[in-house]
């Protein structure tokens, strides 16, 4: 008798489980595919919490197992823009891979900051890095998931930009999510260990968030030094 109780209880748990991340996979395309947003904090509760069983349901319906972080980045995107953008550029930091680099990239890795670009143009990250700086956010090219750590700790921002992998940056999306530090994230258009690439128009985009409003107000083309004002 107790152990058929037992067995109806774990039949009815694993059957409720099972689909809560069937419809969590079904609310999840709809974001990823076509920007709709339904019940976000389910979404997220049931990916954070069935993570792997998740991935592996998405693989058997043949959607991939990247969808799963695809879909954590999307939905804390959607509900953390409008926070983001309410945030000034100098409260912001952006954080970049190194795999982004130019293969013989000349910067060394300083154990602070992270990789120290030269500007050497080799790559795209100079031309980031400059309109990053003209915004007024802090900007770092990290070796890893446990360097941004390491910056979110020492530098403290109220908001972080992070471009990534969609698996490590679902990952860091997650741990900051605990924090006070408001984030959005844009995953690598190609991924792997080196010259990996990321949507420079998309970045540039959210990099923009509420801080173009601030030069819109203005009413027309500001100067650096009025840019720079308009961050604080
Ligand atoms: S622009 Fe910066 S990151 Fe890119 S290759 Fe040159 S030094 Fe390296």
């Amino acid at each position: 008798m107790f152990y058929e109780v037992v067995g109806k209880i774990s039949i009815a748990l694993g059957g409720g489980i099972l689909f809560l991340i069937l419809l969590s996979l079904f609310l999840g395309v709809l974001v990823v595919k076509k920007n709709k947003l339904i019940l976000p904090k389910l979404l997220l509760f049931t990916i954070d919490t069935f993570y792997f069983q998740a991935r592996r349901i998405a693989k058997m319906f043949g959607l991939g197992e990247r969808i799963i972080d695809e879909i954590g980045i999307q939905v804390r995107n959607h509900l953390n823009r409008e926070k983001f953008s309410t945030i000034p550029g100098k409260d912001r930091i952006i954080v970049v891979p190194q795999c982004l680099r130019y293969i013989k990239c000349p910067a060394r890795l300083d154990s602070s900051i992270g990789v120290a670009c030269r500007n050497c143009g080799k790559c795209m990250i100079s031309e980031l890095k400059r309109e990053a700086e003209k915004l007024g956010y802090g900007f770092y090219i990290v070796p890893g998931g446990s360097f941004v750590q390491r910056i979110i700790k020492a530098v403290k921002p109220k908001a972080a930009l992070g471009v990534a992998c969609v698996k490590d940056l679902n990952a860091a999306m997650h741990d900051l999510s605990k924090t006070e530090c408001i984030v959005q994230g844009i995953p690598l258009v190609k991924d792997g260990c080196v010259e990996t690439q990321v949507d420079l128009k998309e970045l540039f985009r959210v990099m923009r968030l509420g801080i173009e409003k601030s030069i819109e107000d203005m009413g027309r083309t500001c100067t650096s030094s009025e840019l720079a004002n308009a961050q604080r």
